[in-house]
């Protein structure tokens, strides 16, 4: 891979998606933590709907530990999964009170110890809420695009990390990421990506590739 196309490639990025930010919506390590475990497998506007209310009612570790299974799995009921969501959520949190004091720990290795939580999860808490670049978070979006510009060859999540740690520099790991979600987002969309309208399609070795 050209050392200059994944720079130009990166410079493009930023140029483009100068101003970006986490789309979900926390107050603090623990609401961000929740928001972004009940995210998988939804959209970030259904997770604030629903999130609006939540965090009203949950304040704390100690409050998802109280709650039965049964009321927690119907305010969650929207984001889907809402069964494995709520076991995590609520395991997880007996843990922090347990284990952490009530406080959302702050180090990669012991964040991925939490039921429900592996790397995506923890680098987006440890940026987001604790201002801390650890890795690059790597969802549905990230893997696809980064596939796409030939910024990686592998399909596991942990070797595309591995892969664009090496070529972003450290200080935009997080917002890098949210470039490459806002660009599948909008541009480089899974089905049919709209390379005509693309600003990446002179250097994208996937450009108009797509029938
Ligand atoms: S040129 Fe096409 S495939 Fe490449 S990043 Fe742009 S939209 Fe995606």
């Amino acid at each position: 891979m050209a050392e200059v196309k994944v720079n130009e490639i990166i410079g493009l990025l930023k140029k483009n998606y100068l101003n970006v930010k986490i789309a979900l919506e926390y107050s603090n390590p623990l609401e961000l933590l929740i928001a972004t475990i009940l995210s998988a497998q939804s959209t970030d506007k259904q997770i604030n709907k629903v999130t609006k209310t939540l965090f009203k009612k949950y304040r704390t570790p100690q409050d998802y530990v109280n709650v039965s299974q049964e009321e927690f799995e119907k305010d969650i009921y929207s984001t889907g999964f809402y069964r494995n969501k709520a076991k995590n959520i609520k395991n997880l949190c007996e843990i922090l009170v347990n284990d952490f004091n009530s406080k959302v720990p702050y180090t990669m290795e012991e964040l991925v110890t939490l039921p429900g939580v592996a790397r995506k999860t923890a680098n987006i808490v440890l940026a987001g809420a604790f201002g801390k670049n650890e890795g690059i978070a790597v969802d549905t979006h990230v893997r696809r695009v980064a596939a796409r510009l030939g910024l990686t060859a592998n399909t596991d999540p942990d070797k595309i990390e591995k892969d664009l740690m090496k070529i972003v520099p450290r200080e935009e790991w997080d917002v890098f990421a949210l470039r490459l979600i806002q660009h599948g987002r909008e541009i480089c969309i899974a089905k049919k990506p709209k390379c005509e309208l693309c600003f990446l399609n002179k250097v994208c070795p996937s450009a108009f590739t797509f029938g």
